[in-house]
């Protein structure tokens, strides 16, 4: 009597074809075990974390497949720079509806691809799933710091300055005139080239996690968190956490062109720009002494850095304009 040879299913046949590409490190174990297993590069601590998108919350169901999982691994990216950690590795559990077709699949796992490579953060493993709901991407990552080393939020000191990267507000505007689509268009009432418009959309689908100054936070920062819920709430959670104070310079906030163009047409904006969320940008403290070393550090990684304030005594994040303290109905992005 001879043996039952086993055939894949469709479902490993799906993981091998599409995901197995993207699992290049040895402890993957070619995505054909229960688990994969890590050692922790010598001297490190993992940071862990976890982050992910669902169609209709974090995404269009029609964007793109090719960005969705790229957006999804980005967010998390953007939260181990923050930390000062560099990626090691993620796990990607995926929950879609039947109607998923190949084709999507197929983008969404070489869209996963090209940023698993570029970032050098492969994949472990995960899990596959139909649902009745909407499309779902969860992705949880890990990265490596020298052993006691995290960069905190907590741990900001009066005196600090504050700086952030990039710029902030694009990926709030975006959403914005993404979804102003057939109203009055928004590009229009804020007066917008179509360049500026493309970039404002762009940020959204595609944030630019920072992890090439991952490295210069560790060696600088006193604390730091990840912009992704807008920089007014997350400053703020930043000061809570440090029991400290923070006094922002609206002036001195980096806005795009197109965010400039925006607000110059519609300065209430102000408000989405600060708590709109989506950044993906890392706000930090440091000691004014290593200010100058931040800066130099992050132009020759290609990340701007601005530096916008101070951190203070007392509590909260203050956003002075003119003089006067910003107000927000909402300072900060939240589901609940
Ligand atoms: P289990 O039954 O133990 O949950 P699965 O059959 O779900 O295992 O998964 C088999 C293998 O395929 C595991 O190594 C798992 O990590 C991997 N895997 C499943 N789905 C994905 C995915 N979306 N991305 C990467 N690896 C996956
Ligand atoms: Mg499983």
């Amino acid at each position: 009597m001879s043996g039952h040879e086993y055939e894949p299913s469709a479902e490993e046949r799906l993981i091998a074809r599409h995901f197995r590409p993207l699992a290049t490190h040895p402890g993957a174990l070619g995505l054909g075990d229960d688990a994969a297993v890590l050692t922790p590069p010598s001297g490190c601590d993992l940071v862990l974390t976890t982050d992910g998108v669902i169609a209709g919350v974090h995404f269009f169901p029609d964007d793109p497949p090719d960005k969705i999982g790229r957006k999804a691994l980005r967010m998390n990216l953007s939260d181990l720079a923050a930390k000062g950690a560099r990626p090691v590795g993620f796990l990607l559990a995926l929950a879609l509806p039947a109607a998923t077709d190949e084709a999507w699949l197929a983008a969404f796992a070489a869209g996963l691809a090209e940023d698993a490579a570029r970032y050098d953060c492969p994949l472990f493993g995960g899990d596959t799933d139909r649902t009745p709901g909407p499309a779902s991407v969860s992705i949880a990552a890990f990265g490596a710091v020298p052993h006691g080393r995290m960069v905190r939020r907590s741990t900001a000191k009066i005196g600090d300055c504050v700086v952030v990267t990039g710029t902030i507000g694009d990926a709030a505007l975006g959403v914005e005139l993404r979804r102003g689509e057939g109203r009055r268009d928004p590009a229009e009432r804020w007066r917008l080239t179509a360049a500026m418009a493309a970039h404002l959309r762009q940020r959204y689908l595609l944030p630019e996690p920072r992890n090439a100054i991952a490295e210069a936070v560790l060696r600088h920062a006193t604390a730091a968190m990840d912009v992704s819920d807008g920089l007014a709430g997350d400053l703020a959670k930043l000061c809570r956490a440090s029991s400290v104070a923070a006094e922002i310079d609206v002036a001195r906030l980096p806005l795009s062109e197109a965010a400039r163009t925006a607000l110059a047409a519609e300065p209430a904006l102000i408000e989405t720009v600060l708590t709109g969320g989506d950044d993906y940008e890392i706000v930090l403290a440091l000691a004014p002494k290593d200010l100058a070393a931040f800066c130099a550090a992050a132009r020759a990684a290609g990340v701007p850095a601005t530096e916008i304030g101070r951190i203070a005594a007392g509590r909260g994040a203050r956003f002075i304009h003119d003089g006067r303290t910003l107000a927000f109905a909402r300072p900060s992005f939240s589901h609940f």
